[in-house]
């Protein structure tokens, strides 16, 4: 290029002013505002009333049912109200069903046992929910049922309806809801219940306090250390499976069976007069599976004679009951902004010894009290 000569490129060049880009126009909008909101008045016309909510569930509608659900779930004060009525309009249909809370540490084979259970059990014609609760999940990839292709047979399966834990809140909140589920599930037809937990904290008392039976699932050559599994879960258990008896490994399922009838026949008796069994099976052979079911069904023919099966869900209603207004009342106290203020600085007084526990304790109690008097 000539130094003298300003820099020369064919665009510039006033014959070739079509390369030159237009000032264009303002774009439209990817969707006609005149047509959401029509969309959106129909939505609000399509949400259905309570008589029509009820009546959807009873007749097995899947769609209906999981909007309910969902209802459930909401933590908005309408959704729950309109949830309230549902499940009161329900409770009449519910009852007629087996509730059967499974446990076991992540990997012992749970999701692979409900698949095999449940295809056995929808195989009779019988209809089976799977619920769970998983307090500490937040969607995160780990969560229990979160992930439904882990029961690839079963969430396709017409007679199983599968529902992930209700993921927000506190283990009393989460276990509420799925116990409020059920009471729909029940409506809508399913007859066998399956209530999935992670046996490593809480969550299996909620469980057992809402199941007819509970199924612990164990894996054999680990110690109860490893498996993180409390007695007092073992103790909980109308039966434990060692899962994963296959392979080299049926040997030392059949040791840890009786390693664990042993371990069983210490603890005290149960009130049910039922003596918890141990077993063996393959989840992923589904080998053992019809001789749990068989266990599950002698079970309910004894606590049906001894009238204890009865008198065990009269006490998980009471329990529900007291653990709603508990939860309502801590929650009340707990979340006011006035007694956190208060907590704050009582609890710094307490460590520094400048005021008592109990006299703490009175002065955020007497400052509750005086709150609901002023509302
Ligand atoms: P979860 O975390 O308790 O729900 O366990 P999963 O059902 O996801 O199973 C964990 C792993 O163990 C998977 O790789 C399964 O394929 C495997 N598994 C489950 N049941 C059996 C069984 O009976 N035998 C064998 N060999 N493997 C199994």
């Amino acid at each position: 290029m000539d130094g003298d000569q300003p820099y020369f490129h064919i665009e510039n060049d006033p014959r070739y002013s079509g390369l030159n880009v237009n000032q264009g126009i303002e774009p439209l909008p990817s969707v006609n505002d005149a047509s959401v909101k029509r969309f959106l008045k129909n939505k609000k016309k399509r949400s259905l009333s309570v008589g029509q909510y009820v009546d959807g569930i009873l007749k097995g509608d899947i769609t209906i049912l999981s909007q309910a659900v969902t209802l459930i779930e909401s933590s908005k004060p309408d959704h729950q109200e309109i949830a309230q009525n549902i499940i009161v309009k329900c409770l009449p249909f519910t009852g007629n069903s087996v509730r059967i809370g499974i446990t076991g540490v992540p990997g012992v084979g749970k999701s692979t046992f409900i698949e095999a259970m449940g295809k056995f059990i929808t195989a009779q014609g019988k209809k089976l929910a799977v619920l769970a609760i998983d307090p500490s999940s937040e969607r995160t990839k780990g969560s229990i049922l979160g992930d439904k292709t882990r029961m690839e047979d079963l969430s396709i399966d017409p007679n199983a309806y599968i529902r992930p834990s209700p993921s927000a809140g506190s283990l009393g909140g989460v276990a509420r809801k799925t116990r409020e589920i059920i009471v729909l599930c029940e409506a809508a037809g399913f007859n066998h219940i399956f209530i999935e937990t992670v046996g490593v904290g809480q969550s299996e008392t909620a469980v057992h306090s809402m199941v007819d039976f509970f199924l612990l699932l164990m894996l054999a050559g680990a110690g109860d250390e490893l498996q993180g599994i409390k007695r007092g879960i073992m103790e909980m258990a109308d039966a434990i499976t060692i899962n994963k008896a296959d392979g080299n490994n049926i040997e030392k399922a059949g040791l840890a069976r009786i390693q664990y009838m042993n371990v069983l026949h210490l603890f005290p008796a149960s009130e049910s007069g039922w003596k918890p069994k141990v077993l063996t099976c393959s989840a992923y052979l589904k080998t053992g599976i019809s001789e749990i079911w068989d266990t599950i069904d002698q079970y309910l023919d004894q606590v049906k004679a001894n009238e204890y099966f009865q008198h065990r869900r009269n006490e998980q209603s009471k329990f529900w009951m007291y653990e709603t207004i508990n939860e309502r009342l801590r929650n009340d106290f707990y979340q006011n902004e006035q007694i956190k203020k208060l907590m704050e600085e009582s609890e710094i007084k307490v460590l520094r010894e400048e005021i008592s526990s109990f006299a703490a304790a009175k002065k955020l109690l007497d400052l509750y009290d005086q709150i609901r008097k002023n509302n």
